[in-house]
């Protein structure tokens, strides 16, 4: 439910405009071919930089997540396989050539958009 909310609200959609507003285009929920179980959030594939706005509670942010007192042990080993996925993942990709950038739905969506931005500029320079 979260996840599908949050492809048309929310942080992530608020980078996504940021960026399209900048006149930057970008795959939405693409599945690279290296990878092709994993979805990257923002994906600009010319250049090999993936961009993924991680959910503080899905992906277990250090700051905000906190395991729910119901059912505690169904959350923290699910949350920990979250981590762990999302650390292989972005493992896989670097060693297939990728740039991987990844935030935390808790920070600012600009301040986002402007580091990713500045990377995708600076791969599209060196690609010339
Ligand atoms: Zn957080």
């Amino acid at each position: 439910m979260q996840a599908i909310r949050s492809r048309d609200t929310g942080p992530e959609a608020a980078v996504r405009r940021l960026l399209h507003g900048q006149g930057f285009r970008y795959r939405v929920n693409y599945r690279p071919q290296q990878a092709p179980r994993r979805t990257i959030d923002i994906a600009f594939t010319g250049i090999r930089v993936a961009v993924f706005i991680d959910g503080c509670f899905w992906h277990g942010c250090p700051k905000h997540y906190r395991p729910p007192t119901r059912n505690e042990s169904y959350w923290t080993p699910k949350i920990e396989r979250n981590r762990l996925r999302d650390l292989e993942t972005t493992t896989t990709l670097s060693g297939q050539g990728w740039t991987v950038l990844r935030f935390w739905t808790h920070l600012d969506p600009a301040a986002i958009a402007a580091v990713v931005a500045s990377e995708v500029r600076l791969r599209s320079a060196s690609a010339r």
